[in-house]
């Protein structure tokens, strides 16, 4: 991969000690609380008991000490420093337990996976361990929104609370995928030969070239002018393909070396999981070079939203070749060459073949919609391997031709390099007999009526690669999210993820979940994989809204259902009804908050992540139980692996990861102490199945019923 070239020969800057002491506020974490230990369970306290009990009655005023000899008690506790700096603060317990599990996990140099509930105000719960510990770390997230918290919200707050005269910043960086940032060099070279496309380009084209001269970050997220789908940013952000390193002649102003450099000054370095895992797997493939990757070394890890690691590092330790990698090659070799007044007959020709070849490659591929496995591989190869060969050629004949240029800007060494590594990766992916990973294909509609294709390879497991490249390396990973555990133990998560060695806590809840919540199983609604399902589904949904008086989000695990339950309820409802996909999510969301007794349909992306307090929304209804899709080609190879291995998928598989998506869905109901609402579960095999018992024992403990009377009763009516 070129990420090493990119990154090569940049030297580092010294090991970061000078601000420890300021950082270092509450205590020197390496020696024990001055007061409270006990209270605190440390010490005497046997290790395997370390977190239970911990705190004395909220009766015992807390003495006030310096900040800089707080202990974690005298911060969290009632009293304690953070009740004096925010005047809405309420003592959870949970969340100092976990404080306290996070710092011993610091300490000790030892992973571990913690699950706290929502409302247990788990940010704070690291941050404050992390600010203690003096070490550089990374906090890695799953979403945006939690990423934004953590820069925009908790970190100032703790900055407050901790440094109130200003003398004691702490160094925070947030990082996010190159693809966010102005390439200066790509803007500099269209601004040398404008090529743009329509009267849109032009106008985005005079926004960014404006802002380019004032932004101190190069974060598009600035430019709020620019609509997130613009072909023009695609044109100009920093993603590695076209990226000179340090021998672009706009290296020291780059928006990327200015993010490499704050990351390596910083203490805190705020990511999220794709980027994590990206930069993970550029050093894994750069045999772990000092100067693979862009994020620094660090001394711990902490994944929030640690329930989606899977997927996402499945994801980078894979590998995806498309038809528009092909076409985006040829388009930069042109577009360069023909600037630089190099683009000669022949290399014309080598660009002519790729662009010939690389369709009909693709078009030979076998048909399908949405993802499925490309299981015939061999017998392809064998009726079409002229064809593959040709492709394999004519990007030979390209970098030959590019090689062969005298005196040759920088940016065809790169082309070079990507028309090897497409060399590799098709090479791999059609070839490949590798045990540990799945070979499949996806269709993706692309703009202008075009058809992405994907030829993709994910391991069946990354259990193996995640503990050699991430949890054999790293001192302290803290693994943390609402959902983590199922039927109360993490045997699922350490297994997928290859966590052998880990401290693990599961948090008591803030939340009264008994009383906030009713958790409703219509019992005499038919199996929902039967055709009689949806009418009676759509039914007993209108029966339920009425009940509730809408405010409620309906999920679905599939578009096709969640399409026909809406057309069913369509004009049968008196609430606002929304849909997925009628407009993009933050609005959707938006409207639902400012509309009185809306309903939301929805699928899998208002599963997670999503945040709405109050009555606006007081019922989460979903369909059924969320196994995952089994014919998809990934879930499919895993079922497959376990099974061989003598082991029961089912049940060490796809019960506990559709108890995880149930938890998800179902979380987004109790998001504060004064919510109150109705869960529903459309599917009674939860009641009648005999797993369905590991679902209930892992759900929260919300009151539960199979009676309507009891919901009518729930909101008052009747
Ligand atoms: S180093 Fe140059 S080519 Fe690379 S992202 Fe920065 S400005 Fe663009």
């Amino acid at each position: 991969m070129g990420h090493k070239i990119v990154w090569g020969g940049r030297p580092r800057p010294p090991p970061l000690t000078l601000h420890l002491f300021s950082r270092n506020p509450l205590g020197d974490a390496s020696s024990k609380p001055k007061s409270n230990s006990k209270a605190a369970g440390e010490g005497a306290r046997p290790t395997w008991a370390y977190y239970s009990d911990s705190v004395t009655p909220a009766s015992q005023p807390v003495p006030d000490t310096k900040k800089s000899d707080a202990s974690l008690y005298q911060f969290f506790a009632p009293g304690g420093l953070l009740s004096r700096t925010h005047p809405n603060y309420e003592f959870r317990r949970g969340q100092l337990q976990m404080a306290q599990a996070v710092e011993q996990a610091l300490e000790e140099k030892r992973h571990l996976i913690v699950e706290a509930g929502t409302g247990t105000g788990k940010t704070l719960a690291y941050l404050v361990p992390v600010i203690r510990s003096g070490k550089r770390v990374i906090i890695s997230t799953g979403t945006k929104n939690l990423q934004e918290q953590l820069f925009h919200k908790d970190i100032p707050f703790l900055e407050q609370a901790l440094f109130p005269d200003g003398e004691g910043k702490l160094k925070v960086c947030y990082m996010k995928g190159r693809n966010n940032y102005l390439c200066r060099k790509k803007l500099y070279d269209l601004t040398d030969q404008p090529v743009l496309s329509g009267l849109e380009e032009i106008e985005h084209y005079r926004a960014i070239a404006a802002w380019e001269k004032v932004t101190q970050s190069g974060d598009k997220a600035e430019l709020a002018s620019l609509p997130e789908a613009s072909a023009l940013w695609h044109k100009l952000d920093a993603r590695s393909d076209n990226c000179l390193g340090q021998k672009c002649s706009a290296w020291d102003r780059c928006f990327i070396t200015e993010m490499h450099r704050r990351a390596m000054e910083s203490d805190i370095i705020i990511v999220n999981h794709h980027l994590f895992f990206a930069d993970l797997s550029i050093k894994q493939q750069a045999e772990y070079a000092p100067d693979a990757g862009i994020l620094p070394e660090v001394g711990a890890v902490i994944f929030d939203e640690a329930h989606e690691l899977e997927d996402v590092a499945g994801s980078y330790f894979g590998v995806s070749v498309s038809n528009a990698r092909f076409e985006e090659l040829c388009r930069d070799v042109e577009i360069s060459l023909q600037r630089n007044h190099m683009l000669s007959a022949s290399l014309s020709g080598a660009l002519k073949s790729i662009r010939e070849r690389a369709p009909f490659f693709f078009a030979l591929l076998p048909q399908g919609v949405g993802r499925f496995a490309f299981e015939n591989r061999r017998e392809f190869m064998e009726e079409n391997g002229d064809e593959f060969l040709g492709l394999q050629q004519s990007l030979t004949r390209l970098g030959s031709e590019l090689e062969s240029l005298p005196s040759k800007p920088e940016e065809v060494f790169n082309f070079g390099r990507r028309a090897q590594e497409l060399q590799v990766q098709l090479g791999f992916l059609m070839e490949s007999e590798d045990r540990n990973t799945v070979f499949w294909i996806e269709r993706r509609r692309g703009g202008r009526d075009r058809q992405n294709v994907f030829l993709q390879a994910t391991p069946i497991d990354v259990a193996p690669i995640l503990k050699t490249c991430l949890f054999d390396k790293l001192e302290c990973a803290v693994l943390t999210s609402a959902t983590l555990a199922v039927g109360g133990s993490f045997e699922y998560m350490r297994r997928r993820l290859g966590l052998e060695h880990a401290r693990e806590t599961v948090l008591p809840s803030h939340f009264d979940y008994e009383n906030q919540a009713l958790f409703y199983v219509p019992p005499d609604l038919p199996d929902p994989r039967t055709p009689q399902f949806v009418a009676k589904a759509a039914d007993s949904i209108r029966r339920i809204l009425e009940t509730t008086r809408g405010r409620a989000f309906v999920l679905f695990t599939s578009y096709a259902q969640m399409n026909d339950v809406y057309q069913r309820l369509l004009g049968e409802l008196e609430f606002p009804m929304l849909l997925q996909g009628d407009a993009p999510k933050t609005a959707l969301l938006e409207e639902f908050r400012l509309t009185p007794h809306a309903v939301l349909f929805a699928t899998s992306s208002f599963w997670q992540g999503v945040d709405v307090q109050g009555e606006q929304l007081s019922c989460v209804i979903i369909d059924r139980l969320p196994f995952a899709v089994p014919s998809d080609p990934v879930v499919a190879a895993r079922v497959k692996a376990i099974d061989a291995d003598g082991g029961n998928a089912f049940f060490q598989y796809q019960v506990p990861s559709a108890v995880i998506t149930l938890k998800q869905g179902f979380g987004r109901l109790i998001r504060s102490l004064h919510d109150r609402g109705l869960l529903v579960l459309l599917d009674n095999r939860i009641l009648k199945k005999q797993y369905g018992k590991v679902f209930v024992e892992s759900l929260p403990a919300y009151r539960r019923t199979t009676d309507m009377k009891q919901v009518e009763e729930f909101f008052g009516v009747g």
